[in-house]
């Protein structure tokens, strides 16, 4: 699939370090004999828009626990939020915190509930209209909030969803999942960590600095005998789109091969903060980017999104100006190696250049 465009490429091999986890290194690795990976294969993609059996479908709603949330509350809903049936925290477990040797288990204490995204069963992300999306967004917006409210105890509360099999889903039908934490997952906390070293070395946030970097990025190429500048050319390479509020961005260490991230042009650390406008405007960019995902990737492409926003709680006042929130997209295209579970570094078989200027170019509607 991906071999199409690139014999005229140069075979990139190297080691890239993610800028903002360093310990997330890339190995991206284009020669052919260089891929260790398989391919991930494609699953035939259920369009139906109503299944009888299906828990999540509009008519069916006894089939899942009460609605924590409707939207709109009257008449059809467009959007619901229910727990999980299968929660991996729950408001039960109210024991302390528990430490036998070195095994400690932490305080299961949290919610983890399913946004169902859409009445249609199996409508994608592009598909949805802008409009829905933005209330997608708000309703996230909402949700978090009232979790953070409800309780001082929850320090993170992420958004997420798995789409396809191979992305974790266990449901068909469209939905996200919302969990809210005790704790901050390992991952949040090495993004918050990294990027208040930065602030705290450059008083800049890391994320606007990439995003200045990639948006005024020059390359100059000087006369070979005359050492004069020829010309400069404005590389912008990583960028996918930019839209008034938001960019969407192919990051230089991408550990994914289509992975892709989108943030607010304006410092933000706080998805919360984020105003009707800026939501109406994420909802343009976002379908867009799912919109060439798929017209680049074909037929119905498996992903991961979370949406990383700062953590609350008095540990994390402080990162309002280094933490700047933004939604990662990791469609899943191949399958990982032995060698990347084993070595933690992520093989990348596809230059995150040429990705980029793939999903620049896609044609889609
Ligand atoms: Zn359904
Ligand atoms: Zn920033
Ligand atoms: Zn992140």
């Amino acid at each position: 699939m991906t071999e199409a465009t690139e014999p005229n490429k140069k075979a990139v091999r190297e080691i890239r370090i993610n800028p903002i986890v360093p310990s997330e290194s890339v190995l991206v690795a284009t020669a052919r004999n260089m891929r260790p990976k398989k391919e991930e294969p494609p699953v035939p993609h259920d369009t139906r828009e109503h299944v009888e059996t299906c828990p999540f479908c509009r008519g069916n709603e006894s089939m899942t626990p009460a609605s924590i949330a409707r939207v709109p509350s009257e008449g059809d809903w467009k959007i619901r939020i229910v727990e999980n049936l299968y929660p991996i925290l729950g408001d039960d477990n109210e024991d302390p915190n528990f430490a036998f040797g070195l095994q400690h288990t932490m305080n299961g204490y949290g919610r983890h509930e399913v946004v169902i995204d859409h009445s249609s069963h199996g409508i994608r992300i592009h598909e949805m209209t802008e409009e829905h999306l933005s209330l997608l967004f708000a309703t996230y917006r909402t949700r978090m909030e009232q979790l953070y409210n409800a309780n001082p105890r929850i320090k993170n509360v992420l958004v997420f969803k798995n789409f396809g099999p191979a992305a974790g889903a266990s449901i068909a039908h469209t939905h996200s999942q919302i969990i809210a934490m005790p704790v901050v997952p390992d991952n949040v906390q090495a993004e918050v960590r990294n990027s208040s070293a930065f602030f705290e070395a450059n008083q800049h946030c890391i994320f606007c600095s990439l995003i200045d970097e990639a948006l005024t990025f020059e390359a100059t190429l000087y006369d070979k005998d005359s050492g004069e500048i020829r010309r400069k050319i404005n590389v912008g390479q990583f960028v996918i789109e930019r839209s008034k509020r938001f960019i969407a961005i192919k990051p230089f260490a991408s550990r994914y091969e289509w992975e892709v991230q989108i943030l607010p042009l304006a410092h933000q650390a706080d998805f919360l903060e984020a105003n009707p406008e800026d939501l109406a405007d994420l909802a343009w960019i976002f379908r867009r980017t799912m919109a060439r995902l798929n017209a680049v990737l074909g037929g119905a492409p498996q992903y991961n999104y979370f949406l990383h926003s700062v953590p609350h709680g008095q540990e994390y006042d402080d990162c309002a100006p280094s933490f700047h929130w933004h939604i990662e997209i990791c469609p899943r295209t191949s399958i990982p190696t032995g060698f990347e579970l084993g070595s933690g570094l992520f093989v990348n078989t596809i230059s995150p250049e040429d990705a980029a200027e793939r999903l620049r170019s896609a044609t889609f509607e």
